[in-house]
């Protein structure tokens, strides 16, 4: 049963690895023996650097993208760079995004606009070119990080929340039309995960936070990324389309 989790000879791809849970994604799918190449925004030393951490800690090959996924050029580059190195692709963790908070009214437009174009079109993109690499073997499984406010919504959330709903609504339709080529596509929706992101919650608003989730306990990247494994591997074999809740029951 534990080899269905081994990810050797394979390789991931994970947008916005940096840190958070994309970090948690990477280091966890190389544990499984999976390469990987990622990318960032972060200049390309600081990127060369993680990805020989990555390889000497897990002894895999580790590839680090500067790439801006609101740049389709970028975007595009980045995928001749991963098939250039390793001529494959069998994960996508499609989980770069940025997350602004204000009530409605208080919202501009060039935040909504950033919130799609990185959260949404960044996304679509990824989406799309991983599909085309994993298409050529008919085998793949693509990830997309979603959230739990794409789901159920949350007040001073409008335009993040619809960047996130936008991402179950491309998972559910990727997985029709990918399903015949081998190509899986699932998403996780996370509820409260310990990471930068959450930097704009003060004290009292992540105690309140706290008290919704019955599990009574914030929730750490690897608790996504544990996720992640079970979907990039043999595991969830037959699963597609899915969407995995990783929110401690928040919505139970
Ligand atoms: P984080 O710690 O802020 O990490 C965000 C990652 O995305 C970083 O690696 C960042 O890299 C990258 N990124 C941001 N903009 C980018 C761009 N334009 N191009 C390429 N990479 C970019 O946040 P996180 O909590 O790990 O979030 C990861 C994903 O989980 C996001 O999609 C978020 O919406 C989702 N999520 C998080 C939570 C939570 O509670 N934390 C809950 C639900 C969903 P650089 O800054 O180095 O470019």
């Amino acid at each position: 049963m534990l080899t269905k989790l081994d990810l050797s000879g394979q390789l991931s791809y994970i947008t916005g690895g940096s840190r958070g849970i994309g970090r948690a994604c990477m280091e966890t799918l190389a544990e499984a023996g999976s390469d990987i190449a990622f990318c960032s925004t972060t200049d390309q030393l600081r990127l060369d650097d993680v990805a020989t951490e990555i390889e000497q800690k897990y002894s895999v090959a580790c590839l680090g993208i500067q790439c801006d996924v609101r740049e389709p050029e970028q975007v595009k580059l980045a995928y001749k760079r991963v098939n250039k190195r390793f001529g494959r692709l069998d994960v996508l963790v499609n989980n770069a995004g940025v997350m602004q908070t204000a009530l409605l009214a208080m919202t501009s437009f060039e935040s909504m606009r950033e919130m799609m174009d990185i959260n949404v079109n960044g996304a679509l993109l990824n989406l799309q070119l991983a599909s085309r690499l994993m298409a050529r073997k008919q085998r793949g499984s693509i990830i997309n990080i979603s959230s739990i406010v794409g789901r159920v919504g949350s007040e001073g959330q409008v335009a993040y929340a619809a960047s996130k709903a936008a991402i179950l609504g491309a998972t559910a339709s990727a997985a029709k039309e990918l399903a015949p080529m081998g190509i899986r596509v699932n998403a996780i929706a996370p509820g409260f995960i310990d990471t930068d992101l959450l930097m704009g919650f003060d004290a009292e608003a992540k105690k309140s936070v706290l008290k919704t989730i019955k599990m009574s306990r914030i929730g750490q990247p690897q608790d996504v990324a544990n996720a992640a494994l079970f979907l990039a591997s043999d595991l969830s074999s037959y699963v597609t389309g899915e969407i995995i809740g990783v929110d401690g029951g928040m919505l139970v």
